[in-house]
């Protein structure tokens, strides 16, 4: 296992919605294109990071997580967006944390199994404990600290945000964005513990377990992956999901800089479950 003295934080989104606020939050930020996506380097409350929107979708994920690790040298990844629901008890203002991801519209059956993702043998792919564990209190802190100084009472009924959680569980991801009961329900059947859908975080944790690289998944709820979804969504994005992704982030990159990065694990984000 390789030790990591210094972490360098690679942090995307999908959509500057779920941005906000980081850059504009960066000490000495240096701004630098590569294949049509900013990145930008600087320091994130006393972590080292580089901020980046990677675009919609599962191959501008992957493009965006590999050339992180590549080209801007980043040691861990997180990923911080919306996604719909996929459980009864996952409401919209909800946090889900990823502790496994899967590809659900991968299937070269009768080839492999469904979902399996041919020569890896895997289906699922697991986050850093170390990082979810971190990202999950840093959730936690932020919903304790109560909405309404941050969202206000007026959103906070809106979208019926009164006891939001933080879960942790299985996310699916494809290249599709998940608007009907039919749709949903043909995945939730052959996955029965999915809690949330949304499009890119399967392929920044295949990215990451080919490259060695720990990295986790957290997702706000915006919707129920229902025929309300796309109404819900573009609202929610632009009041709600914005306010959480930067005070998670900040918590996240507060509580890394307390903790001894020697101790912050490294490759052992790679490992996989076969399904
Ligand atoms: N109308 C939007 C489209 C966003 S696609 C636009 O033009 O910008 C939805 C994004 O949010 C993706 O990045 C995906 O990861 C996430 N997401 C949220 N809810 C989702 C759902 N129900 N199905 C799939 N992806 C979802």
């Amino acid at each position: 296992m390789k030790n990591h003295p210094k972490m360098r934080l690679g942090i995307v989104s999908a959509l500057a919605e779920e941005q906000q606020g980081l850059v504009e939050a960066m000490q000495g930020p240096y701004k630098l294109m590569h294949g049509m996506r900013a990145y930008t380097l600087g320091k994130l409350w006393e972590i080292d990071a580089v901020c980046v929107l990677s675009r919609i979708g599962k191959v501008a994920a992957a493009m965006t997580a590999a050339t992180l690790v590549e080209k801007f040298e980043v040691t861990h990844i997180v990923f911080t967006g919306v996604a719909g629901s996929a459980d009864k008890n996952v409401h919209v203002g909800d946090l889900v944390v990823a502790d496994a991801l899967i590809q659900h519209d991968m299937d070269a059956s009768p080839l492999f199994p469904r979902f399996e993702v041919p020569l890896t043998s895997l289906s699922r792919f697991l986050s850093d404990q170390h990082l979810s564990d971190e990202i999950s209190a840093a959730g936690v802190d932020f919903l304790a600290d109560g909405l309404q100084p941050v969202v206000g009472q007026l959103v906070i009924k809106e979208f019926g945000l009164a006891r939001p959680q933080v879960h942790r569980g299985l996310v699916a991801s494809g290249d599709q964005f998940i608007g009907s009961r039919s749709q949903l329900h043909g995945i939730k059947e052959a996955l029965p513990d999915l809690l949330a859908v949304e499009m890119e975080g399967a392929a920044v944790a295949q990215v990451c377990f080919e490259l060695g690289i720990p990295f986790t998944v957290i997702r706000t709820i915006s919707d129920n992956a229902n025929e309300d979804a796309a109404i819900d969504f573009m609202r929610f994005v632009q009041t709600v999901a914005s306010v959480y992704s930067f005070n998670v982030v900040k918590r996240l990159c507060e509580r890394l800089a307390g903790v001894n990065l020697a101790t912050v694990s490294s490759r052992d984000g790679g490992h996989g479950l076969k399904i």
